[in-house]
């Protein structure tokens, strides 16, 4: 069975049919990534499927489950975390301080037992730590813990997001555009960690991203489209080299 599966997506934006009739399966442990020109309705089937939009039609399935009609904040309890592309960190609090407020609102617990700090919610706060600590070392983040993120360079940034989808235990890691804002350096870095993230930890990826360079490092299969449809779908040279990519790419 496939990790994830879209069926169908379609969605308009007054007359414009953004996504039209997209079908796709992600499988466990790979990175799948979609790819196109300006405007091909990559962003809105990543929109689609951290289900900040509603589909007109199809059907999006996660490890078995319909999951058209979730609310986006019922996600990340499902295993699907999401990374945004305009980094969306609290400036001014510290990295750790962003990473346990990600846990806490991943696992929230009862306001009493807060209160009164039970041994199940010290329980829990200690396995938070854990869980948090594990992360920084994982991305070598332990320099910038205590570090305000307004402070922090931007590529140090964009590391910080992705610590912070991995503090939520995901099993889907939806990545928007991981290389924009990046440097060459900091580009390769970020394949390096995404593809540590897919080797190391398991996850399975599912990226947005543009960089012909980053894609072709980390991706195991490709999805381009155009105006919404699929055009060619298989391994990152398999779709750069086909006929209607290209000429999607060059508008010839
Ligand atoms: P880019 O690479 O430039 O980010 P993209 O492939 O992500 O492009 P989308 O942003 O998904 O493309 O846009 C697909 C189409 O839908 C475009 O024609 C865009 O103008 C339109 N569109 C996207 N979001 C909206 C919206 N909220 N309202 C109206 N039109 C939209």
């Amino acid at each position: 069975m496939s990790l994830f599966q879209a069926e169908g997506i379609a969605i308009n934006f007054g007359g414009i049919k953004a996504v039209d009739g997209v079908t796709f399966s992600v499988e466990k442990g790979e990175v799948f990534t979609i790819i196109g020109p300006n405007g091909a309705g990559k962003t809105t089937i990543f929109n689609l499927m951290s289900r900040i939009y509603d589909p007109s039609e199809g059907r999006l399935v996660f490890e078995g489950q319909d999951i058209t009609r979730v609310p986006p904040h019922k996600i990340a309890a499902l295993g699907i975390a999401r990374t945004f592309q305009n980094i969306e960190l609290f400036e001014h609090a510290t990295l750790l301080q962003n990473l346990l407020l990600a846990r806490h609102a991943h696992k929230k617990s009862n306001f009493w037992s807060e209160l009164l700090f039970t041994p199940a919610t010290r329980r829990m706060e200690i396995e938070h730590r854990e869980a948090v600590e594990h992360v920084i070392d994982f991305l070598d983040l332990q320099q910038y813990r205590d570090s305000y993120i307004v402070n922090l360079p931007y590529g140090v940034r964009k590391v910080t997001e992705l610590a912070r989808a991995l503090c939520t235990n995901p099993k889907l890691l939806l990545l928007d555009e991981p290389s924009s804002g990046l440097n060459v350096e900091e580009t390769e870095d970020m394949a390096f960690w995404i593809q540590d993230i897919k080797n190391l930890l398991g996850i399975t990826v599912l990226m947005v991203e543009h960089d012909m360079s980053l894609v072709s490092a980390v991706s195991d299969r490709v999805l381009a489209l155009n105006y919404g449809r699929p055009l060619a779908m298989g391994t990152p040279s398999e779709v750069q080299s086909h006929p209607e990519v290209m000429r999607a790419y060059l508008g010839g």
